[in-house]
């Protein structure tokens, strides 16, 4: 059955969602700037800031709602999970004072999923609480897309592992309590059963931060890169430090990043909402040529198309989480929906990409400067295209998809092929 609708008392809890977010969180972007300020625990102001938010959260029973009831959370599902996160993407404070910010909700999905019950307790309930943030560790210096070309490997010594290689782009390793480290450990396998993953406390010995990269939409402040260029010299940890099996690296990694890329399109539906907002006041606002930017059939063709295109990808977002739903309920066959969330990658960085683009163009010079939020998130245009895979890497996989579903013409001709039709039809 197909059904557009929100249930009530749902939509109660929405309402008051957005009203808290652009309230009470939305002035933490200003108070507390930088990409990396909601995951700096150690940074007593703004905690004491944003706890008593966290707090009002919590009562409303809206904390941490990315994890399902078998994993620990409320269990609301991605068709819920979805709309609110389309709210919270609007700050980037917001997941951090709901307990969904990324890449803290991924980790916490695979240490929920394959973690034993002292990785639980010593990692995943204060990631929970929000007492800690965590680091993902996999890319490399030279290999991304492709985790067969990674290097870093750990080997068994004695009752320990020991950890030697770099990593790239782990963001949030400075402010993280431990390190998910993606490691090759049975070279001898088949490719996609060569590594594993394991859980590094961020101060073992022999972890060296070489620096924290920065990015676009970043100043030149010393302390605006999160993305850490990490060196692991010889770290040892404990054999029990490994999350899942023994070359089960890959599967852990699949795990946790099909849902994160789902979890990105969501807040990204949200960015791109509040640039559509910012078009039209603008276009209502600001007069040329004797009539308001709103008259111009340009300036309405911009807005339309950045409507209908967000509104396209909403429903693709919304599919999907109704699917990962569907198949979690028994009600559909377990077919994995990895094509739908690559469709969403892939769409994300486009729609995104197009809409801020238009966002600045109708605020003219002022949409370049750094006193509208848009310069900042044109920041994000292509990372969206790269962070969790490029989109090359996800075209290629929704086309296989198909490609799959189909065969060869019968017959020399196109099976559409009319001459042949109209001899087949008699
Ligand atoms: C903001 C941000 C945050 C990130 N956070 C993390 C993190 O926390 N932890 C972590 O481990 N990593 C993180 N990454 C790294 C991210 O996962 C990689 O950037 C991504 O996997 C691509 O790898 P790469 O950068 O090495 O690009 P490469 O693999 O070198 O790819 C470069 C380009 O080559 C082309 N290409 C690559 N593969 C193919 C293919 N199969 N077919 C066709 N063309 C292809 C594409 O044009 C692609 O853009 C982050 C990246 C960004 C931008």
């Amino acid at each position: 059955m197909w059904n557009f609708s929100t249930d009530p008392d749902f939509q109660h809890q929405l309402d008051w969602m957005l009203d808290f977010v652009k309230r009470e969180i939305e002035p933490l972007d200003y108070r507390f700037p930088g990409h990396g300020a909601p995951y700096d625990v150690r940074n007593a102001e703004s905690r004491a800031a944003i706890r008593p938010l966290q707090d009002e959260v919590r009562r409303r029973g809206l904390w941490a709602c990315h994890l399902g009831p078998h994993l620990g959370g409320p269990g609301f599902g991605q068709v819920r999970l979805a709309l609110m996160n389309e709210i919270l993407g609007r700050s980037y404070w917001a997941p951090t004072v709901f307990g969904t910010a990324a890449p803290d909700t991924g980790n916490a999905e695979i240490l929920a999923m394959f973690g034993t019950d002292e990785q639980k307790d010593r990692y995943l309930k204060p990631l929970m609480d929000g007492e800690i943030v965590s680091c993902f560790s996999m890319t490399e210096p030279q290999a991304g897309a492709d985790p067969k070309e990674f290097a870093c490997k750990a080997t068994q010594q004695g009752n320990e592992w020991v950890i030697e290689g770099e990593k790239w782009f782990s963001s949030n390793a400075r402010y993280a309590e431990f390190l998910i480290v993606m490691a090759v450990t049975n070279p001898e396998n088949p490719p996609h059963g060569r590594m594993s993953m394991l859980i590094v406390p961020t101060d073992t010995p022999g972890v060296e931060i070489i620096r924290n990269v920065k990015v676009m939409g970043d100043s030149h402040s010393a302390d605006d890169g999160i993305h850490g260029y990490i060196r692991y010299n010889q770290v040892r940890v404990p054999l029990d430090a490994m999350l899942g099996q023994p070359g089960e690296g890959f599967k852990v990694a699949q795990a946790r990043l099909g849902g994160g890329r789902v979890h990105h399109a969501m807040r990204t539906l949200g960015k791109c909402q509040r640039a559509l907002d910012m078009m039209v006041e603008r276009a209502n606002s600001r007069q040329t040529q004797g009539k308001r930017l709103a008259e111009h059939q340009f300036v309405q063709g911009m807005i339309a198309d950045s409507w209908i295109e967000l509104e396209q990808f909403r429903m693709l977002v919304m599919k999907t989480a109704w699917t990962i739903d569907e198949i979690e309920a028994g009600r559909v066959p377990p077919i994995a929906p990895r094509t739908l969330i690559a469709m969403c990658k892939v769409q994300m960085a486009k729609v995104y990409h197009d809409i801020i683009q238009r966002a600045i163009h109708i605020h003219g010079s002022l949409g370049v400067t750094l006193e509208l939020p848009l310069a900042d998130w044109w920041g994000g245009v292509a990372s969206l295209a790269l962070a969790d895979g490029p989109t090359e890497v996800h075209k290629a996989q929704v086309a296989k998809a198909l490609l799959k579903r189909g065969a060869a013409a019968p017959g020399l001709f196109p099976s559409e092929h009319i001459p042949t039709r109209m001899k087949a039809s008699g």
